[in-house]
């Protein structure tokens, strides 16, 4: 989209101000700029070459890009995308992205990830004794399961126990040594062209491997594989799936016993699945699954497409970390159950830093964990 169509879309704009009541960042700061009304106007200085304060960058790139907005929008403007549109405006410029940015994009070209994770240490989730037999690159299957950054480094069971899962199963897959970043990070901070790069030598690498299926792990590389990619390369085909649709459609075929846990969760939609992955939102079958594993869920919202964000999309906590840790625990005052779930390992680990951050008794889950636990 040229910057004249951009221009024209935040125009329909009627300043309603509804959108406000949908932005967690505005909700916490009580900022106009942190609003996606306020960023609109912020996004049209950019889109006319119109200098724009260092508060302004900031209120930018402080957005999740969750599109909660959208949804909320009478005018049915994409708020996020004109944002994330005047993200890549302003590194064109060379006034963006912020210098945690700059970093964590070298720490990624250099370690081929985006947690300044340690390249060796990267396959650490992967237990011993699957580790013997684990034939990687050389495995003849067509079908990649994706760890990413933040499963095989922080929330390394969202790595293990899905790994488990597919086996226990005897579902046929292979894993790969050198797995890179996929990119989403390099994307959302507004470097297109480095992010363009990033997908083509990934898309490169998986057709050396052979790979027609890839099953993904974190909302972001769910995000980043079904859209992005298909954006930008229409050569793409790979189908791609995240781990819970794949275990969801397993427990339909009976191919995993399940025995009740007689539990009791809040289940959290990660927008990366939810509103974000429109018609093929996962909503029905992580509570399926959840439910067959004997999992009484509590709802945080009656409307899942409405469903609060973690608070740390985009990166914003290394930009501002108060707006993060403020958005979670707005989150975490709703809940009625001592222990919270999540599809996405990202979501995952900003709950458990809201949590240490507020000093709070919560538990933060990566779904599979029950379904481990049901099937043991
Ligand atoms: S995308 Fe989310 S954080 Fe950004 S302006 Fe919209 S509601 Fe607010
Ligand atoms: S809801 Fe839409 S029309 Fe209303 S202020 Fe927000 S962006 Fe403008």
């Amino acid at each position: 989209m040229n910057h004249d169509q951009l221009i024209r879309e935040i125009s329909y704009c009627q300043n309603c101000f509804t959108c406000l009541d949908a932005c967690d960042t505005f909700k916490v700061t009580n900022n106009i700029d942190q609003s996606p009304n306020g960023r609109l106007k912020i996004a049209e200085h950019v889109f006319k070459n119109e200098k724009i304060s260092d508060n302004q960058l900031i209120a930018l790139y402080t957005c999740t890009l969750c599109a909660s907005c959208n949804l909320s929008c009478p005018q049915n403007i994409d708020i996020a995308k004109i944002i994330h549109a005047a993200k890549v405006q302003l590194v064109v410029n060379g006034e963006a992205p912020l210098e945690v940015h700059d970093n964590i994009i070298k720490d990624i070209i250099e370690k081929e990830n985006s947690v300044g994770g340690k390249p060796e240490d990267r396959l650490k989730w992967l237990p011993e004794t699957y580790l013997r037999d684990e034939l990687f690159e050389e495995r003849e299957c067509d079908t990649l399961l994706f760890l990413g950054c933040m499963s095989s480094f922080r929330v390394k069971e969202s790595a293990t126990v899905p790994y488990e899962i597919l086996k226990k199963a005897g579902y046929n897959f292979k894993i790969l040594k050198n797995e890179p970043c996929c990119g989403e990070y390099v994307y959302s901070a507004g470097e297109l062209e480095i992010a363009k790069e990033m997908f083509k030598h990934n898309i490169e690498l998986f057709k050396k491997n052979g790979i027609k299926n890839i099953i993904v792990t974190c909302g972001g590389c769910l995000y980043a594989f079904d859209n992005v990619y298909r954006k930008y390369f229409k050569e793409f085909d790979i189908n791609v799936r995240h781990v819970v649709d794949v275990i969801h459609e397993l427990m339909k075929q009976d191919k995993l016993a399940f025995k009740g846990l007689n539990k009791t969760i809040t289940y959290h939609d990660p927008c990366r699945l939810g509103r974000k992955y429109h018609k093929k939102a996962l909503y029905s079958g992580p509570r399926e699954l959840l439910e067959k594993c004997g999992v009484v869920i509590k709802e945080l919202v009656q409307d899942h497409d409405k469903c609060p964000c973690c608070g740390a999309g985009s990166g914003i906590r290394g930009v501002d970390s108060t707006i993060c840790i403020k958005i979670g625990k707005d989150l975490f005052d709703k809940l009625e159950t001592s222990e919270l779930v999540s599809s996405c390992p990202l979501c995952v680990f900003n709950f458990r830093y809201v949590n240490y951050k507020n000093n709070m008794d919560k538990e933060s889950k990566y779904i599979t964990d029950y379904v481990l636990e049901s099937i043991k």
